[in-house]
């Protein structure tokens, strides 16, 4: 058979995530044939910050974390080789690229050499800090707000797009002559895949950068006007699922279409199918993230969450999940991170999956209930100083019974956001989707159903990141026949039923807003 002819037979997913890169490879039936990752270096430092714009307030600690984008390039390249060559698979055989991507994070570089101008900004720095303290004391918060669906916060890629500008001299000038070019990390692979020749984004990574009016679905003239970003250097919007060039056949053996883009949390949630008012997905890793369809409608969080846009299908592709849909989006700082910290920090435990044993070894909490602040509550407390509490210990309290108070405390916590999304959207859940590390507890998802009174489904592939690029650049490819083939792919594997009393649920809920109400404000007394 020729080159040309050779049968299709895997899609090729690139997950540039925020502390590795990695490659997965799936079948027609969604399922994953071969994985490769790589871990890359994470460059970080404090820096003393005067974030307020004027009177005596202190200057503060921020964390500055970076990466090397050229370290993001080669991992990213190293691992869709490994992929190929470790499964026996010929690039030809490979019918499209799917890249989901760690969002927000930003890169300037130079249009003709193709180097970055500086290290990328990661969503985690804090370094436009101080940028966004003047930006709010201007008045301009609402605005944004209303226009992006997200806040004015140095999370986002514009207050970092101006840090630079206003550090590295005469950028400006060689950005609004049109030599530099802006990405998140999508954008910077696809330019290098495609060897310089496409130099584009989707919407939903566009959506995290505060310069993409979520409403029209477009780059915003009076954004770029508030952030003072020069519109020159931004990459041209297209649907997730859709052209983004071809790869430059040195890289990988043959040139392929690059046909799918998101990023992480709505590749996800595209993964799991959540494209349905009511439809949501919580992923739970370090922390707990938590994406609430709400159908064609952006609705405004009263709880301090964000209106974010979900994965758009090509022009012309069926059916109604074409059209704009929007998320509620909201996180739980603290989930995974709980059952390490039992781990590392108080030796609890060996190993994170040795949790649920340990918490199978009794048979309720023995009346402890722990509050997981570590590092205060977000949503809907939205307490920077509240802190983690573990209270109702008795001498008759042991590690088992921590242990499930622990694994309890992660599925309040998530309750309490999907309660606040709920409220907001005016839209009542059926059934909670779950993905991510910890979901495969098997306890924690029992719990997780019995406090939210619903169901909890589990999917046969965990890698709902991956699976959700994978789908994208398939449909756009038509690897996928139809939408019934993408419903096939995101196969249920088990489904945790509510089993715990309406009343036992009802007093249980109770104390943990006893617990929390007692955990707020601890470390400002301090
Ligand atoms: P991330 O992508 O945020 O690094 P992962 O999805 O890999 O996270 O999940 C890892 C997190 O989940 C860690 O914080 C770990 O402590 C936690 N975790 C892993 N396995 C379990 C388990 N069986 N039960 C509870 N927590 C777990």
């Amino acid at each position: 058979m020729t080159a040309a002819g050779t049968a299709k037979t895997c899609i090729l997913a690139l997950d540039q995530g925020t502390t590795s890169s990695r490659a997965i490879l799936f079948d027609r039936r969604g399922i994953p044939l071969a994985t490769a990752q790589e871990e890359f270096p994470q460059i970080t430092r404090t820096e003393i910050i005067r974030t307020q714009p004027a009177g005596d307030a202190p200057a503060e600690d921020v964390a500055i974390v970076e990466h090397d984008p050229e370290a993001i390039w080669r991992s990213q390249l190293s691992c869709a080789r490994r992929v190929l060559e470790s499964s026996g698979t010929a690039a030809e055989q490979v019918a499209a690229i799917g890249i989901t991507n760690q969002r927000e994070t930003t890169i300037l570089w130079d249009r003709t050499t193709g180097q970055p101008v500086a290290p990328a900004i990661v969503w985690q720095s804090r370094v436009s800090a101080a940028i966004c303290g003047r930006l709010r004391a201007q008045g301009i918060e609402d605005d944004v707000r209303r226009r992006t669906g997200l806040l004015l916060d140095p999370y986002f890629s514009a207050t970092k797009i101006m840090h630079l500008l206003e550090t590295i001299p005469g950028l400006r000038s060689r950005c609004e002559a049109g030599e530099i070019l802006f990405g998140t990390v999508d954008t910077f692979l696809i330019w290098r895949l495609t060897g310089g020749r496409v130099h584009a984004t989707d919407v939903t990574n566009a959506s995290r950068t505060l310069l993409f009016d979520i409403h029209r679905l477009e780059w915003s003239d009076e954004l770029c006007g508030l952030f003072d970003v020069p519109r020159a250097i931004l990459p041209e919007v297209r649907p997730s699922s859709g052209s983004f060039g071809a790869t430059d056949a040195t890289w990988l053996g043959a040139s392929i279409p690059i046909a799918g883009c998101a990023g992480d949390q709505q590749a996800a949630a595209f993964g799991q199918g959540c494209v349905r008012p009511g439809d949501a997905k919580t992923t739970y890793g370090t922390g707990a993230f938590l994406m609430f369809s709400t159908g064609h409608e952006p609705v405004a969080s009263r709880h301090g969450l964000l209106t974010t846009p979900a994965c758009t299908l090509a022009d012309g592709r069926p059916p109604a999940a074409s059209a704009a849909s929007y998320f509620l989006e909201g996180s739980v700082f603290v989930a995974g991170s709980l059952v390490s910290w039992l781990r590392d920090g108080l030796g609890m435990i060996g190993h994170a999956s040795e949790i649920e044993p340990l918490a199978q070894s009794v048979e309720d909490s023995g009346g402890v209930m722990v509050v997981p602040a570590l590092t205060g509550l977000g949503a809907p407390h939205w307490d920077p100083f509240a802190r983690g509490l573990m209270i109702g210990l008795s001498r008759a309290t042991g590690k088992g019974h921590i242990a499930r108070a622990a694994l309890e405390s992660i599925a309040l916590s998530v309750a309490d956001v999907v309660d606040c999304m709920q409220q907001d959207a005016g839209v009542s859940l059926g059934r909670l989707r779950v993905d991510g590390g910890a979901s495969s507890n098997d306890l924690l998802m029992q719990m997780q159903a019995d406090v939210l009174g619903l169901p909890v489904e589990r999917p046969a592939v965990l890698e709902t990141t991956s699976l959700g690029a994978a789908l994208l650049a398939g449909l756009a490819t038509e690897f996928f026949a139809d939408h019934a083939a993408v419903d096939e792919a995101r196969r249920v594997e088990r489904v945790f039923e509510p089993r715990v009393a309406e009343g036992d649920r009802a007093r249980l809920l109770r104390r943990w807003r006893d617990a929390v109400e007692r955990s707020l404000g601890w470390a400002r007394q301090a």
